[in-house]
């Protein structure tokens, strides 16, 4: 029999929070709720839920702060669903190591969609680091660190490399341009916005078969960058 997986539902709308208690108990899965932020909390501490759907706007607290405070104690994804449409606050939860984010209304099939996908990275973290990783015509091996197109071995700069590894290991998730310059360059390590999107279309162009129309690398605008995980 498969894992149950529990999901923890943190919305102060009762009517969205029915909504998606009811698709996901469809779904198969099992599922917690609560309304407040102290609510959230404490029940990560107490049953440690496989996924956390969160609101941001909680009559308690922020819902940046509860990321903060889940982050400080569990990796376990956290997909933010919110009514603020302001980048700033998706950039924000994301920076503050949310793993998504979903803008109100939303296409239920597009939460579960997004489930799906947290809940098998979060299960391929606890396995074991693969040596190569295949995506259709894209193959990747970490021991050599060489790339293949249809088993052509592409050239990429090690920059280039490095930001592939970073997406394709984060995949499904989106990063935020301020989370990529950090990893790649390093704080003040004098990546900006624009050098970033140079090297993502130059990369593209080397593993893209339709750079207007990625398969892989997928553009999150005003956001980051998310390698496609379906
Ligand atoms: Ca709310």
């Amino acid at each position: 029999m498969e894992k149950e997986i529990t999901v923890l539902i943190v919305e102060d709308d009762k009517y969205i929070s029915n909504f998606i208690c009811m698709s996901l108990r469809q779904e198969g899965y099992r599922y917690l709720k609560t309304e407040t932020g102290r609510g959230a909390i404490s029940l990560c501490y107490a049953n440690n839920p496989d996924v956390v759907i969160l609101d941001l706007g909680l009559p308690d607290m922020d819902g940046i702060e509860v990321i903060e405070n889940i982050r400080s104690q569990s990796d376990k994804p956290i997909i933010v669903v919110s009514a603020r449409q302001e980048e700033g606050e998706k950039i924000r939860a994301l920076d503050k190591g949310a793993d998504d984010y979903v803008v109100k209304p939303f296409y239920m099939g597009e939460l579960l969609a997004r489930i799906r996908v947290a809940v098998r990275k979060s299960e391929k973290n606890s396995a074991s680091m693969t040596q190569s990783f295949q995506k259709e015509y894209l193959k990747i091996d970490f021991v050599k660190r060489m790339v293949y197109i249809d088993d052509q071995e592409v050239h990429l700069t090690p920059i280039e490399y490095r930001l592939l590894v970073l997406l394709v290991s984060n995949r499904g998730k989106v990063l935020t341009h301020n989370q990529i310059l950090n990893e790649i360059w390093g704080y003040g390590g004098g990546g900006d916005a624009n050098s970033l999107r140079v090297f993502m279309a130059t990369l593209r162009r080397k593993i893209e078969k339709d750079t207007t129309n990625p398969r892989f690398i997928i553009t999150e605008v005003g956001v980051g960058y998310r390698f496609a995980e379906e």
